[in-house]
């Protein structure tokens, strides 16, 4: 039988916290009687070091259905990595876990579903926004945006899915691989392989409390989404300088053109030159430096550098 923990995040979500705890434990159990999960699945909280009341409604829940777990982080480390926490909390007690956010956005009538796509071999399953009616219009268009930008740098990822999924063990171990410390986990699990699948995911709107996700937070997963896993904008000083060189040698040809034709004043060709040669050397130098500096940056990271699906070896 399958041992599914549902790990959600939790960042001072004391309004709606008790309302998805219940939502999820029915869910359980629902699930438990139709024989998809075993009876001894568990919701897993992480709390990423709120400071309203959300651990204290934890351990309350707790106490009242110990099904209801909970790790609190000593502070606030942000969406990605309290996710992390419970993943790597939960691994080795479970076959699966399936995130989703604790304001339960996300159609909870997905997870049966990720299961069985689960039973079927898929290690991971994506919940994939299907609609975005409900999210605000600003939001929707930026989000759009921004999956197209991390295309265009070469990121692969999967087309509108946040962290809603659902990853089997061996795809938690491959995960646990990654040793690296800025994660943006819509980049590295795509990186695990495995076969996968999607879900249709219909977005609601927040029930009670407001976005814990600032400005700031948002953008900051933005710009580690895409400079986590491409050096593409490295490149593009190369590019850059290379072209600025071109266009050197195009503007030396026009004041050699100038001087023939008598149009010039002294010390314009001189100047001219000088400018645009300094300038794309400059540029074509900071480029390569910065490709040393990017290739560094992906060593250090040691990410694995395969992850055996299967293997028929001698005893
Ligand atoms: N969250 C978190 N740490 C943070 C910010 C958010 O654990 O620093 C959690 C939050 O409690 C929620 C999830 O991440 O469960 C997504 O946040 P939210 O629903 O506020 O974002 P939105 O849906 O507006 O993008
Ligand atoms: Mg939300």
């Amino acid at each position: 039988m399958i041992r599914l923990a549902v790990v959600s995040p939790c960042y001072n979500e004391e309004e709606i916290l008790e309302l998805s705890a219940g939502k999820l434990l029915e869910l359980l159990d629902v699930m438990a009687a139709e024989g998809k999960v075993s009876s001894d699945s568990f919701i897993l909280f992480v709390n990423d070091g709120s400071k309203d009341a959300t651990w204290s409604i934890i351990e309350r829940l707790h106490a009242k259905d110990s099904r209801v777990c909970g790790i609190s982080l000593a502070h606030n480390v942000g969406h990605q990595n309290a996710i992390m926490a419970g993943m790597m909390t939960a691994r080795d007690m479970v076959d699966c876990v399936v995130t989703i956010d604790a304001d339960l956005q996300d159609d909870i009538k997905c997870i049966p579903q990720m299961v069985d796509l689960y039973a079927q071999g898929n290690e991971v399953v994506y919940g994939v926004k299907v609609s975005r009616e409900a999210d605000p219009v600003l939001k929707r268009y930026t989000a759009q945006a921004f999956y197209k930008l991390q295309e265009s740098m070469g990121v692969q990822t999967v087309y509108n899915h946040a962290d809603f999924r659902l990853m089997g063990k061996r795809a938690l171990d491959g995960l646990a691989q990654f040793e690296e410390r800025n994660i943006y986990l819509r980049g590295i699990i795509p990186l695990i392989g495995y076969k996968s699948a999607t879900v249709d995911d219909v977005i609601s709107n927040r029930e009670a409390g407001e976005s814990k996700y600032t400005l700031r937070k948002m953008l900051n997963l933005a710009f580690d989404g895409i400079t986590s896993f491409s050096i593409r904008p490295i490149q593009i000083i190369t590019i850059t300088g290379t072209v600025m060189l071109i266009l050197a040698f195009a503007m030396l040809i026009y004041v050699i053109v100038s001087r023939i034709m008598g149009h010039y004043v002294p010390g314009w060709s001189s100047l001219m030159l000088s400018v645009w040669f300094i300038g794309s050397v400059l540029t074509i130098s900071i480029g390569v430096v910065g490709t040393y500096i990017g290739k560094m940056y992906m060593e250090i990271k040691r990410r694995p550098r395969y992850i055996v699906d299967q293997s028929l070896l001698p005893e």
